[in-house]
């Protein structure tokens, strides 16, 4: 299988790759910790090598395995870690993110994400993550979990505009932020970070999907990836902690679904005729 991975653009203009590795609940369970790290650097082989991570995953734990998972190969990555809200005051941040790169083993993180909104006003987490950036700590930063009036609100604080992403849940399920929000992030040229493509394995028992799996000779799971993965301007991070399953959803990347699949997906998984609140997990 090729390493060469298809790309979106960040609103400077950095590209970084459209596919990528989640890490939720990694870390966590020490018999799984080898075939963790083993799926993770298959993936980085195969050119999955954004991975996102934060500092709320085992309390630290994800973070600490990623730092052993990236020895030698840190400089290949796009590494996104995240902040906890009660952290993200202009000090908070700074504390945090330190930590962070101490149990990421690097000298810096290539985009740093407000978790979801929490108290602390936006406009001193931008100045905290502008700090960081000028520091040479992080490269960008952006936000997770924030629907349109978030969106809307982090632009009019002094800085707010140079949010590289927002990564939020968008996957064949929770087709919400397809009425508003996916249009509105495009139109300021900033892609959109799909999590849980593949809804956190909790896609329904039996659906259309099945069907297109089946006559494809594919999995459900490869059918929602390339679902999600069909629109120029979202990019996902799928997590696996085997090494079959970064595979197959590598091999996702390849799998172009014709009209009439869209349309049975469409019949089933019905797109947002209203605006629909963001969902979270
Ligand atoms: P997900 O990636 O949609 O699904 C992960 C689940 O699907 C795991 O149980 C995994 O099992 C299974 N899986 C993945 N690929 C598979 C395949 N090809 N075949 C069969 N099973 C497969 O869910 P997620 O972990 O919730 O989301 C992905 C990442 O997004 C997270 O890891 C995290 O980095 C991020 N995230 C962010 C937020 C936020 O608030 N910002 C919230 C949730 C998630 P195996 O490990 O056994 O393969």
């Amino acid at each position: 299988m090729s390493n060469e991975i298809a790309s979106v653009s960040l609103p400077d203009g950095e590209r970084i790759p459209k596919l990528g590795q989640g890490t939720w609940e990694m870390g966590e369970q020490p018999s799984r910790r080898a075939a963790e790290i083993a799926a993770l650097r298959e993936g980085i082989d195969l050119g999955m090598t954004l991975i996102d991570t934060a500092e709320m995953y085992g309390e630290g734990a994800t973070e600490s395995l990623l730092g052993e998972a990236l020895s030698g190969v840190r400089d290949d990555v796009f590494l996104v870690s995240k902040v906890y809200p009660h952290n993200a005051s202009r000090r908070g941040v700074q504390a945090a993110c330190e930590q962070s790169l101490k149990r990421l083993k690097t000298d810096r993180v290539d985009l740093y994400l407000l978790h979801w909104r929490g108290s602390v006003p936006l406009a001193e987490t931008v100045e905290g993550f502008e700090a960081l950036r000028r520091a040479g700590k992080i490269r960008h930063w952006g936000v997770s979990n924030f629907d349109t009036d978030d969106m809307e609100e982090l632009f009019s604080v002094p800085g707010g505009e140079a949010c590289a992403t927002n990564q939020v849940l968008y996957n064949v399920a929770r087709r919400g932020p397809e009425f508003d929000l996916l249009p509105w992030l495009a139109e300021r040229s900033m892609p959109t970070m799909s999590y849980s493509p593949v809804d956190h394995a909790r896609l329904p028992k039996r659906s259309p999907l099945d069907d297109i799996a089946s006559v494809r000779g594919v999995s459900v799971f490869q059918v929602a990836l390339a679902w999600v993965l069909r629109r120029p301007e979202v990019f996902a991070i799928p997590k696996s902690g085997r090494i079959e399953h970064v595979r197959d959803n590598r091999r996702a990347m390849d799998l172009q679904l014709t009209a009439d699949e869209h349309a049975a997906i469409d019949a089933y998984f019905r797109p947002p005729r209203s605006k629909r609140p963001l969902e979270m997990l």
